[in-house]
């Protein structure tokens, strides 16, 4: 274990589509990108949306820095699904340009064919100029469904998760911490279970973690209209992460209607609803933010 121990920084925090201007300042705009570090080890990183741009851009300028081939790039991706608010930051992650970079990108499994001939349906001309296979780097894509693998010296959970298309949730232990990333999951996305239901997959994926990263879109009033969209209610993040016993729940996946003040208020709602259950430490995602998976 390297000294400080694994970290996840947040990239990109909102969800559906970017936003821009003074109301988003604090909280960031950029869509789904979250970065788990651990010292002397290949990152893994947490969907390709717009906040893996920045990202990119100061890993390429490290790797410049160091001189022409000296320091091959490699990353591993746990992609949760093709929604555009999850992989548009992938054409503008510039290490995936570097003929040394390997970048391996995990995703859902699509009964439309192979994830890589599926993601460059929408990565190819005319949507954009180059295909996955055209960026210098070796972008492989592996297609991934309920299952259990190891990066690195790490494991990997994989689970599919309500959403309003097929989606992952995913679970990372890694040197004796775990960080579980459900960036897109809708209770009601299936219209008989009960609002309260979790289902065990979703357990699985979230039992004692130390950190959850989940959707926490709507609030609860707004999710009475929007119960079809595949997001979660504040509500629902909350007793997703009391039920399974989690250390720190991440609100993640903010609304693009939600302003700063709006996030300000939803977070200490989250933490007086945490409190009432004896639940987790609560925290809204915030772009630029770096979280230990170890308790500070
Ligand atoms: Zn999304
Ligand atoms: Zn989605």
């Amino acid at each position: 274990m390297s000294p400080t121990g694994p970290t996840v920084t947040f990239h990109g925090v909102r969800g559906s589509t970017p936003c821009d201007g003074a109301p988003y300042a604090r909280y960031g705009g950029s869509t789904s990108s979250v970065v788990l570090e651990r010292a002397d080890r290949a990152p893994i990183l947490f969907d390709l949306g717009t906040g893996i741009q920045t990202y990119g851009d100061a890993v390429a300028a490290r790797l410049a820095a160091a001189g022409p081939g000296a320091v091959p790039y490699e990353a591993n991706v746990c992609l949760t699904h093709l929604h555009w608010d999850h992989i548009t930051g992938l054409p503008f992650f510039m290490p995936a340009f570097r003929p040394d970079a390997r970048i391996t990108i995990h995703g859902p499994r699509q009964a439309e064919g192979p994830l890589d001939q599926v993601f460059t349906g929408v990565m190819r001309p005319p949507y954009f100029p180059i295909t996955p296979a055209q960026m210098a780097g070796d972008v492989r894509f592996v297609d991934v469904g309920d299952d259990r693998f190891t990066v690195d010296g790490a494991t990997v959970l994989s689970r599919w998760v309500r959403h309003t298309d097929p989606a992952l949730g995913f679970r990372v232990d890694a040197d004796g911490h775990s960080v579980t990333y459900i960036s897109d999951h809708g209770p009601g996305c299936v219209p008989e279970d009960p609002d309260d239901y979790v289902p065990p997959a979703v357990l699985e994926l979230c039992d004692g973690v130390d950190v959850l990263i989940h959707d926490a879109q709507h609030t609860l009033a707004e999710y009475e209209a929007k119960r079809h969209f595949g997001h979660s209610s504040i509500e629902y993040a909350v007793h997703v992460a009391a039920e399974a016993g989690v250390r720190t729940l991440v609100l993640f996946h903010h609304c693009p209607t939600h302003s700063d003040a709006d996030l300000d208020r939803i977070l200490e709602h989250a933490r007086d609803l945490a409190a009432r259950r004896d639940g987790p430490e609560v925290v809204a995602a915030c772009q630029g933010m770096t979280l230990p998976l170890a308790r500070a």
